[in-house]
């Protein structure tokens, strides 16, 4: 059983076994809660995104899903890089932002984290609707088979996401 807690702050800031980072394709940083972990991180990580960008991951990583790396100098083994949609009112993407979810989660349990934080993927620049980007992390992670993970942390950097959590916790 994987254990869900909430909690308003700098996902930068935890300590845990791995810390799932919002990245864009490139791999090669960016702004939002992907600056903050390459920055805290030191260069260590960007080293690493780029050894991936020029072995598997030539054309970046695709949306919805999830790679790791080192977590440098943040208090955590591994960094699990995952790409989020943008969001669209056009056409539906809730089954590529569930797959970050999905994704980062497989990779952790595969690494044999136990202790996992996640930011609130696409909901910063990507656009995604907060109250909907809540409903399907959590719903991802309560449906997620991933025995080795006991404890998933979301880490929310305000109070709106934060309370959009705490509401979809039920
Ligand atoms: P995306 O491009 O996937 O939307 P962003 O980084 O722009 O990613 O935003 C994702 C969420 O992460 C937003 O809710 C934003 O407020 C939040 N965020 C930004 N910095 C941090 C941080 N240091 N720790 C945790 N969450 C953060």
């Amino acid at each position: 059983m994987t254990t869900i807690t909430l909690v308003q702050g700098d996902i930068t800031q935890e300590t845990v076994d791995a810390i799932v980072n919002a990245a864009n394709s490139s791999l090669l940083g960016g702004g939002g809660v992907d600056g903050a972990i390459h920055r805290r991180g030191g260069p260590e990580i960007l080293e690493e995104c780029r050894r991936l960008r020029a072995s598997h991951y030539g054309k970046g990583l695709p949306t919805g899903q999830a790679v790791a790396t080192t977590a440098g100098k943040l208090h955590a083994q591994w960094v699990i890089h995952t790409v989020g949609p943008v969001w669209s009112a056009s056409e539906d993407r809730s089954d590529l932002l569930a797959s970050c979810y999905a994704q980062s989660l497989k990779v952790a349990d595969d690494l044999g984290a136990q202790t996992v934080a996640f930011p609130a993927v696409s909901i910063g620049v990507y656009g995604w609707p907060i109250e909907d980007g809540a409903r399907i992390a959590i719903r991802t992670v309560r449906d997620a088979d991933v025995p080795a993970v006991e404890e998933v942390r979301f880490v929310l950097f305000d109070t709106r996401a934060y309370n959009a959590f705490v509401d979809q916790l039920g």
